[in-house]
């Protein structure tokens, strides 16, 4: 049986990134660049003024004070630049080209306008208040390395390097299929024996948050060729992701399922809990994940196990969850022989992660879900973690500074 980090690296060596397409800028948000962005040209594009004020050549202004005839004025977007000559100034506005015969920008604050003159009170060097050609970004420089992450930033940028359309990876489609004979879908009347297809939910909002495109494929019903029908259905998209029926019940089919249809199971059981029954197969260099099926085994596979495969897949270069150092506020105790994760609250106090334990750790247990802001790893071989121990915390929200009140002792298990 694998430990959590082996399967994590056997699931990572079998996904590679998607093809690459282009996308209208306005639809990059989020998404990776596929390859090196080459700058086409200068950025500023011409030397422009940083103030408004007046455009001048610093040569003329070697005395204090110094006056000087305007002869015109550049607003912003004005595409007529003549040039300035000497013992002359011309009124400019912020971002209009500098016109030749100038070298430097005295802002408005700093002189007095007397008529057609203007008055410069203090000494004046060259290229002040002047954004130079290519000074922030020079013709045929990478302005982006392939790998990057499409933030409001580099659209800005693309935008400016006149991108209108940018190579990304692939989004993954993610088909999520849950199976079980009790399941019934959201909106109709829950009834004794039956359970709502929660798992869909979640996992299609986890696909979505991790950037990933779901494909909600329905409930497979616990016999042999509904599990087979959907699950076809579901390896036409790029990577197949089913709940439930993968422990070794007499109704769990998932795993048999996937090896008639020819995937090759990489894994079934992984060191770690939840989790325990987790499978991984490969069909055709697609991945299937098969995830146990009470809701919190569900989602905690697939943040820990599933979105790096599908961060890899869509070209992130940094895949796994952000592990921080955190101090466990309690005792908490477990079986030996697995790596645990326990749900906890976190706060910030004095600098340091300080985690509690969320509640009831059963992994049927919705609602600590819904309370935790991390998961504790709970060392494999321990079986007594006493409260101030270190621990890692994959967080899955930002966490707030602890008011004293709320310092608080429970008992975790
Ligand atoms: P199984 O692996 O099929 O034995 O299912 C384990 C537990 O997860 C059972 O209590 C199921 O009712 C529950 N479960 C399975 N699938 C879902 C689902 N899609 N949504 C919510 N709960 C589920
Ligand atoms: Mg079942």
């Amino acid at each position: 049986m694998p430990s959590f980090e082996e399967a994590r690296g056997i699931i990572l060596a079998h996904v590679a990134p998607l093809g690459e397409e282009n996308v209208p800028l306005s639809d990059a948000l989020g998404r990776v660049v596929s390859r090196d962005i080459i700058a086409p040209w200068d950025l500023p594009q011409y030397d422009n003024s940083a103030m408004d004020g007046y455009a001048v050549h610093a040569a003329d202004c070697t005395s204090v004070p110094t006056r000087l005839m305007i002869t015109g004025f550049l607003p912003a977007g004005g595409e007529e630049c003549p040039a300035v000559t000497v013992g002359c100034a011309v009124r400019i506005m912020t971002g209009a080209p500098i016109p030749p015969g100038c070298n430097a920008v005295v802002p408005i604050e700093e002189t007095e306008q007397a008529g057609d003159q203007v008055v410069i009170n203090q000494k004046v060097l060259p290229k002040q208040h002047v954004r130079i050609k290519g000074s922030d970004v020079a013709s045929g420089t990478q302005v982006l390395l392939a790998g990057s992450q499409v933030r409001p930033a580099e659209i800005g940028m693309l935008a400016a390097m006149g991108q209108a359309l940018v190579p990304v990876y692939r989004k993954a489609r993610v088909a999520i299929l849950s199976t079980g004979d009790e399941l019934i879908e959201l909106g109709e009347s829950p009834r004794s024996g039956k359970v709502i297809n929660s798992n869909a939910l979640s996992l299609a909002a986890a696909v979505r948050e991790a950037g990933a495109e779901p494909v909600l494929l329905g409930i497979a019903r616990d016999n042999l060729e509904s599990h087979s029908d959907k699950m076809q259905e579901g390896l036409c998209c790029d990577a197949l992701i089913t709940s439930a029926g993968v422990s070794a019940g007499d109704r769990d089919l998932v795993r048999e399922v996937a090896a008639s249809l020819g995937a090759e199971e990489q894994f079934w059981k992984i060191g770690m809990k939840p989790g325990g029954p987790t499978a991984f197969s490969v069909w055709q260099g697609k991945p299937i994940f098969s995830l146990p099926g009470n809701p919190v085994s569900t989602m905690v596979t697939f943040e820990l196990l599933v979105k790096p495969a599908l961060l890899k897949m869509m070209g992130h270069k940094r895949v796994l969850p952000p592990f921080v150092k955190g101090i466990l506020a309690e005792d908490a105790h477990k079986k030996p022989g697995k790596l645990h994760f326990i749900r906890v609250t976190v706060k910030k106090r004095h600098g340091r992660h300080v985690a509690y334990c969320a509640g009831e750790q059963h992994t049927a247990i919705l609602s600590t879900m819904t309370r935790c802001d991390a998961l504790a790893a709970l060392p494999c071989d321990a079986t007594f973690i006493p409260a101030g121990s270190e621990v890692d915390l994959a967080l899955l929200r930002e966490v707030d500074l602890l008011s004293e009140a709320e310092v608080g002792i429970r008992c975790c298990a």
